[in-house]
């Protein structure tokens, strides 16, 4: 099955109509949009003509049948397919380094081969071998609210996490009847921090499957690869966000092994990584990652 662009939101709520439902698991196929909308695709289109309603779209949302609040949707992502060019931009006053620059730029880049071809102004020339990831994914939150897609949180949404690419679980927690699922916002390669506001924004058509896990919603949404278990925290100041992202790693390996506090807040210090994921957008989000390898067993 297939989602087209045409099928698109700009706010994780309850409310909203389901593009579609599926009985899980389900083999899906997304046409995404750049964060855009995909109005700044030619290098003459420029940031001060753009619709400013049309942003950060998210293809869906996904219904997803005997998805109920407190289950876990897990969204693997199988493949991802990106357009041929992309855009980056920075402008006055957005990022962190805004205040020092005046107007806005944009660079429309190519995309071929498995590398970013990037051109400078100068004439310069950076080869960048892309890392394609999805910026935008989440989950309805529960009745009431309304996390316009540009903004990150406990049900995912705007996180800006590098991790999120092929070869990726991600667990959601439910908080709508249907979890209705959706994203957007691919880049073909974005540093962490997204310091200036965006990555290579960039078109493209994603393969997921989801499933759903009765009763095992995590507080945040948690993100597994071959190699780690990590869990991505969402909050105003990047401080809050480390130590919210720091206990929830703690409890979800008190909850999986018979280690004892001291361990595990060892272990830790010794191989856990608090990572950055962005600094730019309404909250930051950073990301706890644990390696799997020292605790046999340990899995989402
Ligand atoms: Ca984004
Ligand atoms: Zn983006």
């Amino acid at each position: 099955m297939k989602l087209t662009k045409e099928n698109v939101f700009y706010s994780f709520c309850a409310e909203n109509k389901p593009a579609v439902s599926v009985d899980a698991p389900a083999r899906m196929e997304f046409e995404t949009m750049d964060c855009f909308g995909n109005q700044l695709r030619r290098p003459e289109d420029v940031m001060e003509e753009i619709d400013w309603d049309r942003i950060n779209p998210a293809t869906g949302p996904v219904f997803v049948n005997g998805a109920e609040p407190g289950d876990a949707l897990k969204v693997v992502i199988e493949e991802i397919k990106l357009d041929e060019k992309g855009t980056v931009c920075c402008l006055n006053d957005e990022g962190t380094l805004g205040a020092r620059i005046d107007g806005s730029h944009t660079r429309v880049v190519s995309v071929s081969d498995g590398m970013v071809h990037y051109k400078a102004a100068n004439g310069m020339e950076a080869e960048i071998p892309v890392k394609p990831m999805i910026g935008v994914i989440g989950v309805a939150p529960a009745d009431g609210q309304d996390i316009n897609t540009g903004t990150p949180g406990a049900h995912g949404g705007n996180m800006d996490n590098t991790m999120v690419g092929e070869g990726a679980a991600l667990y959601f927690p439910v908080a709508a009847s249907g979890a209705l699922f959706g994203f957007g916002d691919l880049h073909a390669v974005m540093g962490d921090g997204e310091i200036g506001v965006s990555g290579l924004e960039i078109p493209a058509n994603v393969t997921v499957t989801l499933e759903v896990c009765k009763g095992k919603a995590p507080q945040y949404p948690v993100l597994e690869t071959e190699d780690a278990l990590s869990i991505i925290v969402s909050k105003p100041t990047v401080d809050e966000a480390c130590q919210a992202a720091t206990e929830l790693m703690q409890e979800m390996i008190a909850e999986r092994t018979d280690l004892d506090l001291p361990d595990i807040v060892m272990l830790m210090s010794l191989v856990g990584d608090l990572q950055i994921c962005q600094i730019v957008d309404p909250e930051k989000t950073v990301r706890f990652v644990f390696p799997k390898k020292y605790i046999p067993g340990l899995t989402f």
